[in-house]
């Protein structure tokens, strides 16, 4: 038996107890008569202590030369401990040694494995296993544990069943580029790494399963951001015989369910916007509602006088940052400047001061008078003492942009409480969504995704119109799930191809299997898929989804620990028929 109990467990009732116990050297103080050794394992530290006067010579010695992360395994008896430390559980005790064996010894760590290393991202991602040995990240990994174990319950108990789907599959369209792999059997040929189980959850509906879900990972080569990863979880579900309502009762059930067992927060129901709304409210299909600063529309206010910015402008368009008006002309022209970043990208930002005394102060008073002024104040419910920030331009991009302004002003202004949550169900998003690239219609959600009722003849004549029965998940500004209803009969998926660009060929050879599929008696069906890592970021406090993952890639799609992506050697492309063309 390595131990008998764990670093984390012993308290003043195990006084006099014979134990052993194993773990790492988190670090030792060597007063030459004594050593202490705080010995650390996954549950916690429990001080040892070795003295001149009760330890042998030989093991003193051993004990003064342990290193950091050293292995030991140690025997000794539970003592009282002259001074307390309140601050660890194990802080009445330590335990005096009788025998100390060094099961392995370290290298010297490249960081320092505390709760605030000086170890860089770089080299904690080179060395994860180190990095796992540090509480906060440790810690993450033991709640995505107890998140992921709700969810099984939950979605258990309420008669769902696991199933899983193939990892070596055919294209999933979700968007992204798919990841391939060569097959060494089928000459020439190739497997996509899924984007999702989409297709397959589908025909699981068409087997009869009626309640699926999978925690399952996912694979979408595309450009990766702090909260992306090239692979990642989704908590993947589909539902047959329900109807759009269905589905939203019972993820709000499993998201409340969570909210209310990680997060002690009881949501009653959540709010629900039109994905219209959402965009004229906060610019925003995933709207952080946690604080107020909605947009005020002030075309009608604003494109009466000669100021031919906005009188040029398809939406001029402002917010009302609380507090603001205490800002100096210094910081204004910062966040003029902020709002001016490429990132950003808008031209410039017209700004209102409103005065406790009820009077306003702008930067185009040349053009408005404070009866105008008054008027932009009540369009974006401006209070005395705000700021209000207005932009103008073309609809969708400086909705963006006074979108993304809102949010960081939030930030600044400390409204993006971690503690607090606010869900939100975005529906009706558009069927379709114009792609300048390509200057083609793309599916927004997927190919499967069903037109609002009595909508498909609006493909014909405006198809950006068309809503479909999508919804996505928001918390605290997050798309923590997405889904929808699917087309579930064959001659709506064809003329859904048929829109989105698939020649008939075309259709057949990526979707054939679903088409024929739907020829056999599909029931209706819908559902959606969380983001595992990102509820979990989120529940936990956070927005980087990194640490919640063991072994995460870096922003080049890489895993700096085992090195890969990595060549592979000619003997392998030939077995794989594969020859090598580099750009460089
Ligand atoms: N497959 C979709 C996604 O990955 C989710 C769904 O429609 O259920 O976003």
């Amino acid at each position: 038996m390595y131990r008998s109990h764990n670093c984390g467990e012993l308290r003043a009732s195990h006084i006099n107890e014979e134990v052993t116990l194993a773990g790492w050297v988190q670090k030792s103080r060597d007063k030459g008569f004594i050593v202490w050794v705080d010995l650390r394992d996954r549950y916690g530290i429990t001080q040892l202590v070795f003295d001149e006067e009760r330890t042998s010579k030989d093991m003193m010695k051993k004990a003064q030369n342990l290193g950091r992360e050293f292995v030991i395994q140690v025997k000794g008896t539970v003592i009282e401990r002259a001074s307390k430390n309140p601050n660890i559980p194990t802080g009445d005790i330590e335990l005096l040694v009788s025998e100390l064996n060094i099961l392995n010894e370290a290298k010297l760590p490249p960081f320092t494995i505390e709760d605030k290393t000086d170890g860089g991202e770089d080299i904690r991602m080179k060395y994860r296993y180190l990095d796992i040995r540090r509480n906060p990240v440790k810690n993450s990994l033991i709640f995505r544990h107890k998140v992921t174990q709700e969810v099984r319950n939950y979605l258990s108990k309420q008669g769902f069943i696991e199933v899983e789907t193939p990892y070596l599959i055919k294209s999933t369209p979700e968007g992204a580029r798919d990841f391939v792999v060569p097959s060494r059997m089928n000459e020439g040929q190739f497997y996509a790494l899924p984007q999702s189980p989409q297709t397959f959850k589908q025909l699981l509906m068409v087997g009869g399963m009626d309640k699926y879900f999978q925690i399952v990972k996912c694979f979408r080569d595309e450009d990766l951001r702090a909260d992306r990863q090239p692979e990642f979880t989704q908590i993947d579900c589909e539902m047959a015989f329900i109807e759009q309502e269905d589905i939203l009762n019972a993820f709000e059930g499993l998201t409340r369910h969570l909210l209310k067992e990680i997060n002690g927060v009881d949501i009653e129901k959540f709010p629900r916007m039109l994905y219209d709304d959402a965009m004229r409210l906060y610019g925003n299909d995933k709207p952080d509602i946690r604080f107020g600063m909605e947009f005020g529309e002030l075309n009608q206010v604003a494109q009466h006088k000669d100021f031919n910015v906005f009188n040029s402008a398809e939406l001029v368009v402002g917010i009302a940052v609380p507090g603001g008006n205490s800002y100096t002309r210094k910081e204004i022209d910062k966040l003029i400047d902020w709002v001016k970043r490429p990132q950003v990208g808008a031209l410039g930002m017209v700004y209102c001061r409103y005065n406790e005394d009820g009077s306003f102060k702008s930067s185009v008073d040349k053009f408005y008078d404070q009866d105008d002024l008054a008027k932009w104040a009540e369009a974006t419910k401006a209070k005395p003492g705000d700021l209000i920030c207005v932009l103008s331009g073309e609809t969708n991009k400086v909705r963006a942009q006074l979108s993304a302004l809102r949010m960081e002003l939030a930030e600044r202004l400390g409204l993006r409480k971690p503690n607090e949550f606010a869900p939100l169900w975005v529906m009706d998003f558009p069927l379709l969504e114009w792609d300048e690239e390509t200057e083609r219609y793309h599916a927004m959600h997927h190919p499967f995704t069903s037109p609002k009722p009595g909508q498909i003849e609006l493909l014909k004549t405006n198809p950006g119109e068309v809503k479909a029965n999508a919804y996505d998940l928001v918390l605290n500004g997050n798309e923590i799930g997405g889904g929808s209803i699917r087309i579930h009969d064959k001659e709506t998926q064809a003329l859904m191809f048929d829109y989105l660009g698939f020649t008939e060929e075309e259709a057949k050879a990526q979707f054939g299997f679903l088409m024929d599929a739907f020829q056999y008696g599909a029931p209706p069906h819908g559902g959606l898929a969380f983001g595992l890592d990102r509820l979990v970021a989120i529940l936990g406090g956070q927005e980087t989804i990194r640490d919640f993952i063991a072994f995460p890639k870096n922003n080049a799609g890489r895993d700096v620990m085992i090195d890969a992506p990595a060549p592979i050697d000619e003997e392998q492309l030939q077995e794989l028929s594969l020859k090598l063309n580099l750009k460089s």
